[in-house]
């Protein structure tokens, strides 16, 4: 039972949704924002690290300029993120500060994992805050983030930063009990999963419902953040936040809500990168020989397989490896770029020189830099 092991958790991350912060109506609920951030600095007490990462933004800007619901265009959405998530991180600073403890603003986007170096930075930064024994208070920067640059929801988003500062545990605290074998809300005889092992394609799509009015999460987004957690190896655990005390329960091994085994070995850092941050560039297609030697054979992907690449890609970015039917099964950081790697496509690696006057490589993805699909 991996329950048990919670209670040496060193490191949490803490994900509150909007129907977690807020009534029906809209309105901040206060009681139970009070609970969970009491439990926490609790926590912190016991020299536990917690990161929290808090939605609301939007929510709480909305009900704030007195508007029944969320506004659909983008521009009103990144405004009335700007005006809640001062408001948000007012309550945060002022509650926590109740029990002494400090609290940092961190607001990312996309973009701010895309890049390598960028990625570097970010986890520096939420780790030195830890460092000095401060809080971070994490959402996405709403406000500058639109379409192609988001996360477009925070269970993603907490899910990438339990990765990257390498926490002991996920907790998704929501208006729900957890995942079940079908939709509750249809099927009465829907049961609760204490423990999910694998996600199944039938869980995602008896998912695909949405989340309540303020709020852009469902089912569907924590499995997303479920599936990169037991990749990474971080457990995750999704329990519904009106639990008392649900925070110290889950520390504790209480069976509630249902809990993500990961895989046994945690990922090293770089293949996380590649894996769940960084965006894909461009795609190459390998043989069947090429495919059997990647998934099979834990081998680098060699000029010889690739039959055909897709877009314009740099030396350095990453790319998907697509089979010839046109499935992704691993993606990894290109030794070459795309004019190039489709001059040598097919050739032996001794001819690389021949072809492309020079030869700073033998593989055009190394095995140090490809992460297999499942
Ligand atoms: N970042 C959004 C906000 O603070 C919430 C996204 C989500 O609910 O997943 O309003």
């Amino acid at each position: 039972m991996i329950r048990k092991n919670f209670n040496n958790a060193k490191r949490i991350v803490i994900k509150v949704g909007t129907s977690t912060l807020t009534h029906e109506n809209g309105q901040l609920n206060l009681y139970r924002i009070e609970r969970i951030i009491r439990e926490i600095s609790d926590l912190h007490n016991r020299d536990i690290e917690v990161l929290l990462v808090t939605s609301g933004a939007i929510g709480v800007g909305s009900t704030r300029m007195g508007l029944k619901k969320i506004p659909r265009t983008i521009p009103e959405k990144q405004a009335l993120a700007a005006i809640g998530q001062g408001a948000l991180l007012h309550l945060y600073e002022k509650i926590f500060a109740e029990y002494g403890k400090t609290v940092a603003q961190v607001l990312l986007t996309r973009e701010d994992m895309d890049e390598r170096i960028r990625y570097l930075n970010a986890t520096n930064a939420l780790l030195a805050i830890i460092n000095m024994n401060v809080i971070p208070i994490i959402n996405e920067n709403d406000t500058v983030a639109v379409d192609e640059i988001k996360f477009g929801d925070n269970d993603t988003l907490s899910a990438m930063v339990a990765t990257i500062v390498n926490a002991d545990l996920l907790m998704i605290l929501s208006d729900v009990d957890g995942l079940y074998d079908s939709d509750p809300r249809v099927n009465k005889e829907a049961k609760l999963l204490n423990e999910v092992n694998e996600i199944t394609v039938n869980m995602e799509e008896s998912s695909k419902t949405r989340g309540t009015k303020f709020s852009s999460g469902g089912m569907l987004t924590k499995l997303k953040a479920a599936n990169i957690c037991m990749a990474a190896g971080v457990p995750m655990v999704i329990a519904n936040s009106e639990i008392e005390n649900v925070i110290f329960k889950i520390i504790n091994g209480d069976s509630l809500g249902t809990v993500f085994v990961p895989k046994e070995e945690k990922m090293h850092a770089r293949k996380k990168w590649i894996a769940f941050a960084s965006v894909t560039h461009g795609k190459v297609i390998v043989d069947e020989g090429a495919e059997q030697a990647l998934l099979k054979k834990g081998k680098s992907l060699l000029p010889s397989g690739i039959k055909e690449v897709e877009g314009d890609f740099e030396r350095g970015m990453i790319v998907a490896v697509c089979s010839t039917k046109g499935y992704e099964i691993a993606r990894g950081m290109v030794n070459y770029n795309a004019f190039q790697i489709k001059k040598i496509a097919g050739k032996k690696t001794s001819e690389i020189e021949k072809m492309l006057g020079e030869k700073d490589y033998d593989e055009v993805i190394h095995r140090n830099n490809l992460w297999i699909k499942n």
